[in-house]
């Protein structure tokens, strides 16, 4: 291991309370009477903060929440690494069941041409905003050394000097304004152990695709399929055709568009990221009372969710609608029923006759999730994490299983499937999965309601109380908005 990575921790002196070994000199304090008052603050500052060291925080943290039924087993964590994005300059956070990975710094990048047909980025624009300290720079992003300009060509995989998210020397030329490294996104990091602990426990149970094929016959970006083309859903757009703005995530610069808090995706992949921000919540605030979430990517509203006006951006829908975009870290209440798919009317919900079930936001399955798992009222009664466990494996059970079999005492793990709120009233379609041998095996849709009744058959107390909670937070079929 690299000693430098390690700095021994040294302590500064900080408001002159503090000898230089750290030792508080309560001689220095100010009396009164006979009693030496101590400071109202008392501040220390060391170099000892590294993204190893920002990681294996949040590590503690996830262990050390209430109930958080990790699986026994080895986790591998490693940092600067992960899923190189299209822009090729940016690595994004990624968790799965080999690996956890923590990326480096985040350049603000857009798309600003694609292939019409495959939607394949074809030229990309990097914000670089010159800075030579990060007072310069805009929200939390700090002021950083440079990059290699080979990161932004051959792509930051290439050389490890592309993971560089070391703080602009004085001096130094070329600084420019980054997001802060991902290690210091507490909620990126336990989001990514959400993902792994729950691969873990239950298997990988949904596909993730974000993209929305067009209409046949039409083009994406038409009038006929309007919508930002995705570069991952070949002849697709990254949200439903006609959907709201509010629920998609043109707005986002700070991440990729194709999925976000606010926006609409078939259910399956709503559940997953809405999984992994609810075991972040979890790890991060207290079993009873309220609940914060901190949102890492920009959020889209009628008004700003920061009381600081400087990061509230002002963002005008192609449609010309005067919205609010809120630059990250956006605190959001993972307590408060928001409803966000039901309240914003994404267009999906009034089509295809009751079947919105089939489609859901982050935020809902997020909050959905935290309050079967943590009622606000103590005695109410719970899903706990290993139940939650058990409702996914159940589910991929009873999918592929004969029609009216009765549950399994030991539900089979997961494997990657369609998944919506109810296989038995849904749109969504088998599955093809292509084996390691190249043949074909059919796995039939996974509904998170046939998990429920297959868990909690003997206890419909339990069952009842959840599916409440499904409507009350719009992730089921319901479509009623908060009033
Ligand atoms: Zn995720």
């Amino acid at each position: 291991m690299n000693p430098n990575e390690f700095p021994i921790e040294e302590f500064w002196m900080g408001t002159g309370n503090l000898s230089p070994s750290a030792e508080i000199d309560e001689n220095a304090w100010p009396t009164a009477g006979k009693w030496r008052v101590p400071p109202s603050t008392v501040q220390v500052f060391h170099k000892g903060h590294t993204p190893m060291t920002n990681t294996a925080a949040v590590i503690s943290a996830v262990l050390s929440a209430a109930d958080p039924r990790i699986v026994p087993g080895t986790y591998a964590v490693r940092l600067h690494t992960g899923l190189q994005l299209p822009d090729l300059v940016n690595v994004d956070s990624t968790g799965g069941s080999d690996l956890l990975s923590v990326g480096p710094s985040h350049t603000l990048s857009e798309c600003v041409s694609q292939n019409p047909m495959t939607g394949a980025c074809l030229s990309w624009n990097y914000s670089k905003p010159a800075c030579s300290t990060s007072a310069q720079c805009e929200g939390v992003m700090e002021c950083l050394a440079p990059l290699p300009a080979d990161c932004f060509t051959k792509g930051a995989l290439s050389d490890a000097a592309c993971m560089n998210s070391e703080a602009c020397a004085p001096g130094q030329a070329g600084c420019y304004c980054r997001l802060p490294h991902q290690a210091r996104w507490k909620y990126v990091v336990a989001h990514e152990a959400g993902h792994q602990i729950q691969h873990r426990a239950s298997g990988d149970f949904s596909d993730n695709e974000y993209g929305f094929a067009c209409p046949p016959g039409t083009t994406p970006g038409t009038p006929q399929c309007p919508g930002r083309l995705s570069q991952f859903t070949a002849g697709g757009v990254v949200d439903p055709p006609w959907v709201a703005d509010t629920c998609g995530c043109a707005h986002v610069k700070a991440a990729n568009q194709e999925h976000c808090l606010q926006s609409v995706e078939r259910s399956g992949p709503a559940q997953t990221e809405g999984f992994a921000q609810f075991y972040a919540s979890r790890s991060w605030n207290e079993d009873g009372g309220d609940c914060t979430f901190t949102y890492y990517t920009e959020f889209l509203d009628t008004t700003c969710r920061s009381s600081n006006p400087g990061d509230c951006k002002p963002y005008t829908t192609p449609g010309g609608q005067p919205l609010v975009s809120t630059l990250p870290p956006a605190a959001v209440s993972c307590r408060q029923p928001v409803r966000w798919r039901n309240k914003q009317e994404c267009s999906i919900v009034s089509g295809a006759g009751g079947k919105a079930g089939d489609y859901g936001t982050e935020y809902d399955w997020l909050g959905f999730f935290y309050s079967i798992n943590r009622p606000t009222v103590a005695t109410t009664p719970r899903v706990t994490t290993s139940d939650l466990w058990l409702v996914y494996r159940h589910a991929c059970t009873q999918a592929d299983a004969p029609i009216g079999a009765p549950p399994k005492p030991t539900p089979d793990m997961c494997k990657t499937r369609h998944f919506v709120w109810d296989a038995s009233s849904t749109t969504a379609t088998p599955f093809v999965a292509r084996l390691p041998n190249g043949q074909a095996e059919t796995r039939q849709v996974g509904g998170f309601v046939q998990g429920l009744d297959a868990k909690y058959a003997a206890d419909p107390t339990t069952r009842d109380k959840a599916r409440a909670d499904a409507d009350l937070f719009g992730v089921s079929a319901d479509t009623s908005a908060l009033p």
